[in-house]
């Protein structure tokens, strides 16, 4: 009943998926900001405890994870408050300012929020109120977070690597988006791909040019797409990131040595797979025909 009210109102359904992301977005927000602390808090107390050094520093004993402490202004130390706590609508309420000292809040806050709210809404209007959606959500969400974490950290955590690559392999049993041979093939085949690049980039050139993250990701999306998708995301991620690399350099005169993260890229590449990735490969197709 729930379905047919929801194909019945495709405008409640969008405007809902909407609230929802700008909700989901913000806690994306706590997440790009707090896992890459989260872990390197965790990966400090296994070196000490392996090297027998001296116990952590008392900051680092201060439970520290998703949902505690409760948010701050870095300025002042100013609680934020629930109402302040609203996506998008209190930062333009209190027009990008922190309402205890008046500090600039980051842009990046609203924008996270509203990226995430509108790519909620393009998956909803393509895949329908189905278990597709709910599916291609999470695997939304998730890029989002790890594409913000590899521009803020140059790394792309297993914690949500692994186990949203294991959720992609799941998924094929229903075939959600892949059956399961195609999921299994793609995400070997797509952690191979890259693996072999990269290999092959450092014996010619000495350098790296992509972490271990980025064969991850996309073992991740060959698993949630299966094998036929990975040549398209291959293509679509490098033409990306050619045309981002380039626009960096012309426009903000960025150095041309210093990398730019490639798991951006991948998710990008993946998102548009995820959702046009079948007529993508029919026009392929067409024109090899041709
Ligand atoms: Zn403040």
């Amino acid at each position: 009943m729930l379905g047919g009210l929801l194909e019945s109102a495709p405008e409640f359904f969008l405007t809902g998926v909407g609230v929802l992301g700008l909700m989901v977005g913000s806690f994306l927000n706590v997440v790009i900001h707090r896992l890459p602390i989260m872990l390197e808090r965790a990966w400090r107390r296994e070196c000490q405890m392996l090297l027998a050094l001296e116990p952590a520093a008392e900051a680092d004993n201060v439970v520290y994870n998703l949902m505690t402490p409760r948010s701050r202004c870095p300025n002042c130390a100013k609680p934020i408050g629930a109402l302040e706590n609203l996506p998008l609508v209190s930062y333009v309420w209190l027009r990008g300012r922190c309402s205890g000292c008046g500090t600039r809040i980051s842009p990046r806050y609203p924008f996270v929020e509203l990226l995430t709210a509108l790519l909620s809404i393009a998956v909803a209007w393509q895949f329908g109120p189905t278990w597709q959606t709910g599916a291609a959500l999470l695997l939304t969400w998730s890029l989002i977070a790890l594409s913000f974490i590899d521009l803020d950290r140059q790394l792309l955590p297993d914690a949500i690597t692994l186990p949203v690559l294991w959720i992609g392999l799941l998924l094929s049993l229903f075939d959600m988006f892949a059956d399961s041979a195609s999921s299994i093939l793609g995400a070997v085949f797509g952690y191979l791909s890259l693996w072999s690049v990269y290999h092959l980039f450092k014996l010619v050139t000495g350098k790296e040019g992509m972490g271990y993250g980025d064969f991850k990701l996309l073992a991740l999306l060959g698993a949630w797409l299966g094998w036929g998708k990975l040549p398209a995301m291959i293509l679509l991620s490098s033409v990306v990131g050619a045309i981002i690399g380039i626009a960096m350099i012309l426009l903000m005169r960025r150095d041309h040595r210093v990398p730019i993260p490639f798991g951006p890229y991948l998710a990008i590449a993946g998102w548009i797979a995820l959702l046009w990735g079948d007529a993508i490969n029919t026009a392929y197709l067409g024109l090899v025909n041709i």
